[in-house]
C-alpha cells in the first residue's frame, strides 16, 4: 500500500467507520455506569433509563409507532435468524417459507437448512437488473405460508426491492412478512407506520454504531416466539444481559442516521453517481450490475469484464483503496457471487465485479483518486488476462 495511514474506505456495505459522537455516548457505560439494565437498584436504574431511550431512538429512525415493537439482539443475522425461527414457532402447522435467490447468507442459509427439516422453500428469482416480478409473489403464497421474507436492499447491488408493495401482497395473503433491511436503515427512509411490515432487522455496524449488536422491529399483535430462550429481558422476547454500551451507541447512530439521511440522498448519492458514471465512461467493457433508479444512495457495483475481481481489489488496495467483490461474506471464493447469477450476468462479467459504497464520511477527493486511477489498473490487468487480450 502506498500510505497506509490514507485509507480511502469505500466498503461501507461491509461495515461502516463508529461515528466518534456514538463511541462517546458509549463510553460512560463500561467502566462508570456498569449497572445491570433489570437490577432493582438505582444504579442499574439508570442504565435501564438510557436502554429505553436507545429504544425510542431505534424507533424513531423506523418510524414505529412504539418503542416496545424494538428487540435487541447481537447482530443483523441474529435478528434474521430470530425473525424466521420465531415466526415458524407460533405458527407450527405452516410449513412453507418464501424468500429469493439473492438474499444474504443469514437469510438464505437458514432458509436452505430449514428446506433439509421439514419445510418447503421457494425462492424467487430476479431479473437482469435484480429486480423481483411481483405476480410470481403473489402466485407463490399460499394458505401453508408460515412467512414470506425478503430484504428491502441488496448488500451487493444495493437494488431496493418495492417493499411497500411487496408487504401488502403478503397480507392480502394473509401471511406473514419479514424485510432484512440492514442494508436500508439509515440510508433511505423508512416509515413502519404506513407499510404493512411485520418484522424488520436492522444492523448496528452498517450504521455507524459498533459491531456484535442489531434489532429486530416486531409490530404490536404479530404472533411471535422468543429465538434465544433465557431470562426475561427484552420483554422476555430476547433471552440474554442486553450488550448495554453497543445498544446506547445504536439509538446514538439512530439519531445520527436520521439527521444525515438527506445528505445521503443528495451529496453521497451525487458523488457515487460520479464515480460510477465516470469508471462506466473510461473503462472499456464496464457495466453497471443492478436497476440504476431503484437503488440505495451509496451503493454502486460495476463489472469491468474479462478481468478478475479480486486482482483488481489487489491493485486497488495497493493504492490504500478499499471495496470489495460481491459481498465480504461471498469473497474468497473464486465462484461469481450468488447474487451476480441469479441476476444472469454472464460469467466473464460476473468475475470482475466490484461493489463500492460510500458513506457520509466519503470525499470527492477520494472518489476522485479512483476515477484517475482504476481505469488504467483496468486496461493492465486486461492486457495480461487470458480472456481480456485484444478487448
Ligand atoms: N443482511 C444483510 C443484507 C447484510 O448485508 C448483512 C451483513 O453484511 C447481514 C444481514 C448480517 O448482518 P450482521 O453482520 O450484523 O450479522
Amino acid at each position: 500500500m502506498e500510505n497506509m495511514s490514507k485509507v480511502i474506505y469505500l466498503d461501507n456495505n461491509a461495515t461502516t467507520k463508529t461515528d466518534e459522537e456514538v463511541f462517546r455516548e458509549m463510553e460512560p457505560y463500561f467502566c462508570g455506569l456498569y449497572g445491570n439494565p433489570s437490577s432493582m437498584h438505582t444504579f442499574g436504574g439508570q442504565v435501564r433509563r438510557k436502554l429505553d431511550e436507545a429504544r425510542e431512538r431505534v424507533a424513531a429512525l423506523i418510524g414505529a409507532a412504539s418503542p416496545s415493537e424494538i428487540i435487541f439482539t447481537s447482530c443483523g443475522s441474529e435478528s434474521d435468524n430470530a425473525a424466521i425461527m420465531g415466526v415458524l414457532k407460533s405458527s407450527p402447522g405452516k410449513k412453507h417459507i418464501v424468500t429469493t435467490k439473492v438474499e444474504h447468507p443469514a437469510v438464505r442459509n437458514l432458509c436452505k437448512h430449514l428446506a433439509k427439516n421439514g419445510y418447503f422453500v421457494t425462492e424467487l428469482g430476479v431479473d437482469k437488473d435484480g429486480m423481483l416480478d411481483l405476480d410470481r409473489l403473489k402466485e407463490s403464497v399460499t394458505d401453508d405460508t408460515a412467512i414470506v421474507s425478503i430484504m428491502y436492499a441488496n448488500n451487493e447491488t444495493g437494488v431496493i426491492f418495492p417493499i411497500d408493495e411487496i408487504a401488502a401482497i403478503v397480507k392480502e395473503k394473509g401471511s406473514v412478512f419479514h424485510t432484512d433491511a440492514v442494508q436500508a436503515v439509515g440510508k433511505i427512509p423508512i416509515d413502519m407506520k404506513s407499510a404493512q411490515i411485520d418484522l424488520l432487522s436492522l444492523s448496528g455496524h452498517k450504521l455507524h454504531a459498533p459491531k456484535g449488536v442489531g434489532a429486530l422491529y416486531v409490530k404490536k399483535g404479530t404472533k411471535y416466539s422468543p429465538f434465544i430462550i433465557g431470562g426475561h429481558q427484552e420483554h422476555s422476547r430476547r433471552g440474554g444481559t442486553e450488550n448495554v454500551p453497543s445498544i446506547i451507541g445504536l439509538g446514538k447512530a439512530c439519531e445520527l442516521a436520521g439527521a444525515n439521511i438527506e445528505y445521503e440522498n443528495t451529496e453521497v448519492k451525487r458523488i457515487r453517481d460520479k464515480l460510477e458514471d465516470k469508471l462506466l465512461e473510461l473503462a472499456p467493457n464496464a457495466r453497471r450490475n443492478g436497476n440504476k433508479e431503484n437503488r440505495l444512495p451509496n451503493t454502486s457495483n460495476i463489472s469491468f469484464e474479462y478481468v478478475e475481481g479480486e486482482a483488481i481489489l489487489l491493485l486497488l488496495n495497493d493504492l490504500g483503496v478499499c471495496a470489495s467483490s460481491g459481498s465480504a461474506c461471498t469473497s474468497g471464493s473464486l465462484e461469481p457471487s450468488h447474487v451476480m447469477r441469479a441476476m444472469g450476468v454472464p460469467f466473464t462479467a460476473a468475475h470482475g465485479s466490484i461493489r463500492f459504497s460510500l458513506s457520509r464520511y466519503s470525499t470527492e477527493e477520494e472518489i476522485d483518486v479512483v476515477i484517475q486511477r482504476l481505469p488504467g489498473i483496468i486496461t493492465r490487468l486486461r492486457a495480461i488476462s487470458p480472456f481480456g487480450r485484444g478487448k
